[in-house]
């Protein structure tokens, strides 16, 4: 057996009805939150009814991708079989720009160099060909 084989598969997302639009523009490589039509609140996680004032009219809009670092931790033992080697592992909660706060991991830095209060950026892992994971590395200075 190859390590290939013997490698224990991720926890995945499974998609409902309502949170699908959000996988599937992940896939797409967009960030998308819902956006009520009613007071104009950012909404994440997907969901039926605005939390701020009830409306069930949600869209589904792209985010900038941008936002900072709220709160973080760091695992330093895999908290799941297949994080084996990954760690240590930023788990992270980042406040959007627009508003509503994201659980994600934060990649493409020493772990050690995490802040609160950081910029970050989204990136996408595209974990198997059906999903992609959105994480978030620390913002790139200057421009493009
Ligand atoms: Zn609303």
């Amino acid at each position: 057996m190859t390590a290939e084989q013997t490698r224990v598969q991720p926890p995945l997302p499974h998609p409902s009805p309502i949170s699908a639009p959000y996988w599937e523009a992940a896939r797409r490589h967009e960030l998308r939150i819902q956006r009520c039509v009613i007071c104009r609140q950012h909404v994440f996680y997907p969901r039926l009814n605005c939390p701020a004032c009830g409306s069930q009219q949600l869209d589904w809009v792209i985010a900038s991708g941008r936002g900072t670092i709220y709160t973080y931790t760091i695992a330093r033992r895999p908290t799941h079989p297949s994080f084996a080697g990954r760690t240590p592992l930023v788990i992270a909660i980042v406040e959007l720009d627009e508003g509503p706060r994201m659980t994600t991991n934060i990649v493409g830095c020493d772990p050690d160099s995490v802040q609160i209060g950081m910029p970050v950026e989204a990136v996408f892992d595209d974990v198997s060909p059906e999903t992609t994971l959105v994480f978030f590395r620390p913002a790139s200075q200057g421009g493009p």
